[in-house]
């Protein structure tokens, strides 16, 4: 999705913008998934999270790439809290180390893929536990086999579709057993919503 023109700095802002605006947008509905199956607080910690990210954005996307994603990392880390601001905090900053400033498509997806690497080590978790990894982990697969944009979203749809019928091993779900399941993962849901509009956005610029 990127491709080997590499990135500037309005392109930046608008593909940040579009992801937190996003997230914001629907905030109420990742805390109404949270309130089935976890502590009803997944959309406010996004919300805080990308408000904070909002507030910074002419700094951020002055920033290259690395520099950018390092932040945002860092914003979300301190900004999100719960488990998901950690994970997603982590993402971010192992795909800052693994990324160019100018990176060609292939380096980006394989930095995405370091990045969702570091999130399996962080949350000690693997796809089909009910989490972010069963929608990160194969909109990365995706990727690899070239899905462009609208792959990527009809991915990571039916992937965040696919934790309903799951029941939680990790995270705070995982409390409820048997009960978390005929319910959506709300950072399964969240993974969904940030790629789909970060595919929208690189689509929308080209
Ligand atoms: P908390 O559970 O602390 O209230 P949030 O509500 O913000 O945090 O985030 C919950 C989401 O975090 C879950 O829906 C799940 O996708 C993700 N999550 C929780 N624990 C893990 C883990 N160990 N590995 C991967 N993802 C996890
Ligand atoms: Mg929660």
């Amino acid at each position: 999705m990127i491709g080997d023109e590499g990135m500037d700095r309005d392109t930046r802002h608008r593909i940040v913008k579009a992801v937190a605006e996003a997230v914001i947008a629907e905030a109420d509905a990742l805390t109404a998934l949270d309130q089935a199956i976890g502590d009803g607080d997944h959309g406010l910690n996004m919300r805080r999270g990308f408000e904070a990210v909002l507030a910074d954005l002419p700094q951020l996307a002055e920033k290259p790439l690395p520099e950018l994603a390092k932040a945002l990392g860092m914003t979300l880390l301190m900004k999100v809290g719960g488990a998901s601001g950690p994970l997603y905090g982590t993402l971010l900053m192992e795909f800052a180390k693994a990324v160019p400033p100018q990176p060609g498509r292939d380096e980006a997806v394989a930095a995405f893929g370091r990045a969702v690497e570091a999130v399996k080590a962080r949350g000690k978790s693997e796809p089909g536990q009910k989490t972010m990894l069963d929608v990160l982990v194969p909109v990365h697969a995706a990727l690899v086999e070239g899905a462009g944009p609208a792959r990527v979203r009809e991915v990571a749809a039916a992937a965040a579709e696919a934790t309903v019928p799951m029941r939680a091993i990790r995270g705070r779900a995982s409390f409820l057993g048997e009960r978390s399941i005929g319910h959506m993962d709300p950072g399964a849901r969240s993974s969904a919503l940030m790629l789909s509009a970060l595919a929208d956005a690189m689509e929308s610029g080209r």
